[in-house]
């Protein structure tokens, strides 16, 4: 029930972002799910920024495998500093897709500790369905969840010396070998300097962008269930008709003894940032030459699950359209057709309605409710922002 962002890193701070898949067969879903769809009816949802000190889950997979040694996370309150930039790179959020993510609780990660002992590099996405985060007083509470971290936030790593921006740039290119090589000391705290030297891809990686992919995770995850047949559904994607690669590539490139196995293998016996780059490298060739879509060199995370598959291809679709790779016409094609199937009741109900444009919400906003926005322009994700993409 969770989609991490950024997984965290485990040999020499090299990550390959890995998001277990959704556990469809938990027996709190069914029912997790219908409180989503109550909230959804409401004109907007508001996140809760949690204030206080708790351990969190934000993997529910792996803390029940571990009973809680791995995929939970400790908290503490956020600032009403970060409460404001947090809101503020919300409101940048196309209305409607803020208010279907369902995202109702944010929690803050302890400050000061590195992404490899947290787990998640920037930010989280998970489904809570209610068997852990209970609130104090026992209460269950359903619905997305955020987990922030300092990578996420202004001036919160690096010395404080950088914006959010090049703090998650920096540090998912470091998780993808950007650079391959080692650094020194004062190189690897010089945030500023570092991100500039990115590839421009990564350069242009923004937390709205971030953002968004976790907003979408939210809208998504509300339509992994059984009984979704049509065919500009996420189901309808995957379906035995669907037009998703995400099952053949999976099959080619995931086959026991298979290339990617070897990659694996490679890597996890690498003895330096070098040597694993190096192979890392191979292996990212290998992965784009089979036609698996990647964001920026080195990123094979669209493979990792469905979630992040047909999340990413919408996160494209929205912010980097000309610079996508890996995906094909008739999947960017399903993209357009699930905005209008997903936002636009209008359509969803007689499919000659008019459509909107792919990133725009109806102009009578699903919104509504003090925090709505208009529905494009004064956004910030028009072309200013996503031409060209990262
Ligand atoms: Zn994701």
């Amino acid at each position: 029930m969770i989609a991490v962002a950024f997984a965290a890193a485990p040999a020499f701070g090299v990550s390959d972002g890995t998001c277990p898949p959704v556990n469809g067969s938990d027996p709190a879903n069914e029912l997790a799910i219908s409180v989503g769809l109550l909230a959804r009816l409401q004109s907007f949802v508001s996140t809760n920024y949690v204030q206080r000190e708790q351990d969190t889950t934000f993997d529910l997979r792996d803390a029940t495998d571990s009973h809680g040694r791995t995929g939970v996370i400790g908290t503490e309150p956020f600032s009403p500093e970060e409460m404001a930039e947090l809101d503020r790179l919300e409101a940048k959020l196309p209305a409607c897709v803020r208010n279907k993510a369902n995202i109702v609780r944010a929690f803050r990660s302890k400050r000061g500790m590195a992404a490899e002992r947290l787990g998640i590099v920037g930010i989280a996405y998970a489904y809570n369905n209610g068997t852990y985060n209970k609130d104090p007083d026992g209460k269950i509470v359903k619905g997305g969840q955020v987990i922030i971290t300092d990578l996420f936030l202004d001036r919160q790593s690096f010395n404080k010396q950088g914006d959010g921006d090049a703090q998650m740039q920096v540090a998912m290119g470091w998780s993808t070998c950007q650079p391959p090589k080692g650094l020194s000391a004062e190189k690897l705290s010089d945030v500023k300097t570092r991100a500039r030297e990115l590839p421009s891809q990564l350069k242009k990686l923004s937390r709205e962008r971030i953002f968004f992919h976790e907003h979408i995770h939210g809208v998504t995850h509300e339509q992994e269930e059984s009984g979704w047949t049509d065919p500009s559904s996420v189901e309808g994607f995957f379906g035995r008709d669907g037009v998703s690669r995400y099952e053949k590539l999976r099959a080619k490139v995931y086959q026991a003894g298979g290339p990617l196995e070897k990659y694996n293998e490679r890597l996890r016996n690498a003895r330096s940032r070098e040597e694993y780059c190096v192979i890392f490298q191979e292996r990212a060739d290998y992965l784009k030459k089979e036609g698996v879509p990647s964001r920026w060199p080195g990123d094979t995370h669209a493979l990792d699950d469905r979630d992040e598959y047909v999340t990413i291809l919408i996160e494209q679709m929205m912010y980097d359209p000309q610079g996508m790779t890996g995906y094909t016409a008739e999947e960017k094609a399903w993209a357009e057709n699930w905005w209008n199937y997903t936002f636009n009741p209008a359509y969803r109900q007689n499919g000659s309605a008019p459509r909107i444009k792919f990133g725009e919400c109806p102009s009578e906003s699903v919104a509504g409710g003090p925090n709505s926005s208009p529905s494009s322009g004064s956004m910030g994700y028009g072309n200013s922002q996503t031409y060209g993409g990262w």
